[in-house]
């Protein structure tokens, strides 16, 4: 075999190039490079495969293996080794392959006869592409510098597949990007929609993969390197010395981008003819293999830093920015990996939908998009690698499934689908001026959940009675600093005007758990859920809740207040927190300000405790409203934001309506007022037998209402209450069954 030198590859690298720039058919230029890369690399196998889906690698050229198998040979990903290679984007390398664990004989090839087997993933950021082979019939493992020279001729093979250099028949020699994909993620909010996508960070495209002078690709990488180095100290001069999270990822890129290691490896691949753009993408593209075997979150989290870091880089070596001044399509779906909550916020309702590779149920993200009533499927794993800008896209926000270039007959479904929602949101709209009585004359209040300006359009549209709880903390959420106590008075002020006669439940700031302020100092909590979260920070720390209720009381301008205090977990909370509200009134009407006409306190009751405090309390509060998200969860010790356990047990489940009855006798015997504002509410199931059980004020997201309205209309709630009674007496775990079989047959 040649000893393979830096001027060998070189010379490779030129001729794929030279491929590339003669007019030739995908399957022309495949059987070169096959050709080339065997003859160079002194091997007497070179085998190109390609995925025809997701699942399955065909064989699309071959020198030295039998032509009739080309297009034949199909492995599954991690069948065999060339199935091995693509499942863990890493090389494999063995002088016995026939011995190697997961080998598997294609006699169809002919390969029965090579020993050695070298295997490479032709892979770009996260992208698999296919998968590249030499073989040879003397039984050696190949040496480091082979393996890494085949790397980078991979490399190039893929920036070439990307730009459509192997266009061919089949799906394999297929457009890469034209294909359909179904990504499988998890419900963010409900919803379906249908649009094209448009990527939050566009893809860096590299239009020349192959380096003709190493010196000046190397110059150009040092100019980068050491903007970058610039620009990454300047963030860190900049950051909020606060932010530990922020200051540590700074840090990190930091290390990265003065990495002697990276500087090296992308010298190297240099060296060998690749251009500077496709070094970076090569360190990129195998370090993200590396760290996306690792299950450390840890380590997942500094493969997002890389990334991040390598993309700043090729934006700078190609002058490509993230505005590539293409046009938003006319039905965007926003596809990021993640996206914070006052960028998703300045896209705004232009969006049909988002889809992120990360994010949780409780993310910002989350909240803003349910806020906005936007469908949302998070974890939809490498769907930034997969969708390009302009790609139709469906968004199944009930089922978590998102369709990137489906198929005709998909779409159609997905379009009935679409069409049978809104038919019924249309229907919903007639109910709008009826109330939600049910046949037995029991009239049930609908409220609507809010907290950002963008909600307040629906309170009308809805038809909701008012603002059931409007949640506080968005406002602090979508900015870097606290707003100051003017900036909310006027928020507040315009929510109570767009309210006009309607009551609106002002939930002062709920934060802590999974709602970390940007303004403020994360807590390393083993269990933030059950930490320092809500009325344990404004008790704790009353500045920020004292300011938050000065702006209610200024934005009332003598009309009536209502506030609630979120997470009370017993009567000394509530009596610690109302004292602080009426203090505050006391003050400013001593300082001659205006005060509310009249101010109603009440807690919200989220964890269980509550629900067995002293009957004074229930005497004291000026109302009760049930948090059900939290509740469950505590109820249940099942963590709403954990995708494995949060379904796990059923709302309807007859210990969880017991402790429910429980809380509406105790407020019924003190006549004290009370609500549920949980996700559960907007059920209509779940929010018919609450209303049977005595709930008579249900609070939900705008959405909700008419399909809640709709099925209480159609039911009386004395005979549901009695189909409960019966399914619990009949030792039943959860009541749904029943009452959804008594609905059926109504
Ligand atoms: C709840 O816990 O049910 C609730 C309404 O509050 P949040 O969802 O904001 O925690
Ligand atoms: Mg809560």
């Amino acid at each position: 075999m040649p000893e393979r030198t830096e001027s060998d590859s070189r010379k490779l690298l030129r001729r794929l190039r030279d491929t590339l720039a003669t007019p030739a058919k995908g399957q022309e230029r495949l059987d070169r490079i096959t050709r080339l890369i065997a003859h160079s690399m002194g091997t007497q196998v070179c085998s190109i495969y390609l995925f025809r889906d997701p699942e399955t690698l065909e064989l699309c050229a071959t020198e030295g293996l039998k032509a009739a198998s080309v297009h034949q040979t199909r492995l599954k990903l991690g069948e065999g080794l060339v199935g091995r290679v693509a499942r863990f984007g890493q090389p494999v390398n063995t002088g016995s392959a026939p011995a190697e664990r997961g080998f598997r004989y294609m006699p169809e090839t002919g390969e029965e006869i090579y020993s050695s087997f070298l295997g490479v993933p032709i892979q770009r950021v996260g992208e698999k592409l296919g998968v590249l082979v030499v073989q040879s019939r003397e039984a050696r493992q190949f040496s480091d510098d082979e393996v890494y020279g085949l790397e980078v001729v991979a490399m190039v093979l893929a920036e070439m597949a990307e730009l459509g250099a192997f266009l061919g028949e089949g799906e394999a020699m297929a457009r890469v990007h034209t294909r359909p994909v179904l990504f499988r993620g998890a419900t963010g909010q409900e919803g379906s929609a249908e649009g094209r996508v448009w990527l939050h960070e566009p893809r860096v495209v590299v239009t020349n993969p192959v380096g003709d002078d190493p010196e000046k690709e190397s110059a150009r990488l040092a100019v980068a390197v050491a903007e970058l180095r610039e620009a990454v100290d300047r963030m860190l001069a900049n950051a909020l010395s606060t932010d530990a999270d922020h200051l540590e990822v700074l840090e990190t890129y930091r290390m990265f981008a003065n990495s002697r290691g990276w500087m090296r490896r992308m010298e190297e691949d240099i060296a060998r003819g690749l251009s500077a753009e496709a070094a970076v993408e090569k360190e990129q593209s195998s370090a993200r293999a590396r760290l996306e075997q690792a299950s450390d979150p840890y380590l997942r989290d500094r493969l997002y830093d890389l990334d991040d870091l390598s993309n700043r880089l090729l934006r700078l070596l190609t002058g490509q920015g993230a505005d590539t001044g293409a046009e938003m399509p006319e039905n965007p779906v926003l596809v990021a990996r993640n996206i914070g909550p006052a960028e998703l916020l300045d896209y705004g309702r232009r969006l049909r939908g988002v889809v992120l590779e990360e994010g949780s149920v409780g993310s910002h993200a989350a909240i803003v998009a349910r806020a906005l009533a936007i469908p949302l499927v998070i974890h939809a794993q490498r769907i930034t690698s997969e969708a390009l800008n302009g790609d139709a896209i469906l968004v199944d926000g009930d089922q978590g499934l998102v369709h990137l270039r489906p198929e005709e007959t998909v779409a159609h479904a997905f379009r009935d689908k679409i069409a049978m929602q809104a038919e019924a949101q249309s229907s919903y709209a007639s109910l709008r001026e009826l109330p939600a009585a049910g046949t037995c004359g029991t009239h049930i209040a609908l409220f609507m959940n809010a907290g950002l300006m963008a909600d307040l359009p629906s309170l009308v549209g809805s038809g909701a009675d008012g603002v059931g709880l409007f949640r506080t903390e968005l406002q602090f959420l979508i900015r870097n600093q606290v707003p100051r106590r003017g900036e909310l008075a006027a928020i507040y002020s315009r929510v109570m005007d767009a309210a006009g006669h309607r009551p609106v439940v002002f939930r002062t700031l709920d934060i802590g758990s999974d709602k970390v302020l940007p303004s403020m100092k994360p807590q390393d909590e083993p269990n933030p859920a059950m930490g320092w979260r809500a009325i344990r920070v404004g008790l704790d720390k009353p500045g920020i809740l004292r300011m938050q209720v000065q702006a209610l009381i200024r934005a009332a301008k003598g009309r009536p207040l209502t506030v609630m205090f979120p997470f009370i977990a017993n009567r000394g909370e509530f009596l610690t927190a109302r004292k602080i509200l009426t203090d505050e009134v006391l003050r400013e009407a001593a300082q001659g300000r205006t005060v509310p006409s009249q101010v109603e306190v009440g807690a919200m009751l989220e964890t269980p405790s509550l629900a067995f405090a002293p009957q004074e309390f229930f005497d004291e509060v000026d109302f009760i409203s049930i948090g059900g998200n939290d509740l469950k969860q505590f109820f249940f010790a099942a963590d709403r934001e954990n995708e494995r356990v949060r379904r796990r047990y059923d709302t309807l489940d007859t210990s969880f309506l017991a402790l429910l009855e429980q809380i509406i006798d105790r407020c019924a015997r003190s006549d004290t007022p009370l609500s549920f504002c949980g996700e559960d509410a907007g059920r209509p199931i779940e929010a018919v037998t609450f209303a049977a059980l005595g709930l008579r004020t249900l609070s939900m997201r705008p959405a909700s209402i008419g399909p809640v309205k709709h099925l209480i209309r159609r039911v009386n709630l004395m005979d549901l209450k009695d189909v409960i009674d019966e399914a619990r007496a009949s030792g039943a775990e959860s009541v749904r069954a029943a009452v959804t079989g008594w609905l059926a047959r109504q």
